[in-house]
């Protein structure tokens, strides 16, 4: 099994989802996914450093076209990492709390970029 986003080749088991199924943790990028990740991922090798691009400039209030523009990446990739990541703000709470193994400086700063991105989206 190999994480989708960054392409780490030592991802986790990391629980299952109430519907039965299984979730991994990526102890590359710190994300956690599950076996129906948006399909969207799989294709491209998105960077976690891109991840982390799309998800600042998303805090600060850049459009997701914007970002599309100054990232290279397609608009659907970048709708596809803000709403992932909006929708995994739980799982990472999580995460941290269950994978000790997490530096948690990473935890701490992925936690921080949803929060506010959260934040930003919740109209
Ligand atoms: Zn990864």
């Amino acid at each position: 099994m190999k994480c989708p986003l960054c392409g780490h080749l030592k991802v986790h088991k990391h629980g299952k989802m109430p519907s039965g199924v299984q979730r991994y943790f990526c102890p590359g990028c710190h994300q956690t996914f599950n076996e129906r990740f948006d399909t969207l991922y799989y294709h491209r090798h998105v960077s976690p450093e891109q991840i982390r691009q799309v998800l600042q400039a998303h805090s600060e209030g850049s459009s997701l076209r914007g970002i599309s523009r100054t990232s290279g990446l397609a608009y659907n990739t970048v709708v596809s990492i803000v709403r992932g990541a909006s929708h995994r703000a739980q799982q990472v709470h999580n995460a941290q709390v269950q994978a000790l193994e997490t530096p948690e400086v990473s935890a701490d700063e992925m936690w921080s970029f949803v929060q506010k991105t959260e934040a930003m989206s919740s109209w």
